[in-house]
């Protein structure tokens, strides 16, 4: 699987395995293949393109004051979520990196490997589950600090994990889904 020829081995292969991580421990397997040189993700099976924008390096340079927008984001037409997710690469940095500049650089990729990945895995839940609703708890939370994103085992929760698989049924084209 390749990201996009831009971005560096170590966030590629950290935010792939995460992706796949957060979706096994839902119940629904994923892959990600490759789409494009530029344009870069594809998780196959349910056919979503993710798009990554901006530099995916892991350092934390001297954009820090730069305005940050959200960190991804679906597209939707006639009330209807498109298999189209964009992540602007500079947010996620932006958010998860501000207090990271004491850590030693490896945990720092590996950290913001995560955190893209988590980003990734977020939106791909709005579009698997077709809902722009959040939960309370665990990773379709609406919002994700920089811990959420970095530290600890934080997954799915039942509900969004639930309203994917259920959705997942109707899906066209879809397999069967693993039982509950
Ligand atoms: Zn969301």
């Amino acid at each position: 699987m390749l990201f996009s020829a831009g971005v560096p081995p170590l966030t590629r292969l950290g935010a792939e395995s995460e992706i796949t991580l957060q979706f096994e421990d839902a119940g629904i397997p994923v892959r990600v293949h490759a789409y494009g040189r530029r344009d870069p993700v594809l998780i196959r099976g349910r056919g979503i393109v993710v798009k990554l924008r901006g530099s995916c390096r892991d350092d934390v340079g001297s954009d820090l004051a730069r305005f940050r927008g959200p960190m991804g984001w679906t597209h939707m037409t006639d009330g209807e979520i498109l298999p189209i997710v964009e992540i602007d690469c500079e947010s996620i940095r932006l958010h998860t990196l501000m207090g990271m500049f004491a850590r030693d650089r490896s945990l720092r990729g590996l950290l913001y490997a995560r955190a893209v990945g988590r980003v990734i895995a977020h939106e791909i839940y709005h579009v698997l589950a077709a809902t722009r609703i959040h939960s309370t708890t665990g990773l379709a939370m609406p919002r994700l600090s920089p811990e959420d994103l970095t530290d600890g085992r934080l997954r799915f929760d039942v509900e969004a994990a639930g309203r994917m698989r259920r959705n997942l049924r109707w899906f066209p084209g879809s397999g069967p889904c693993p039982a509950e």
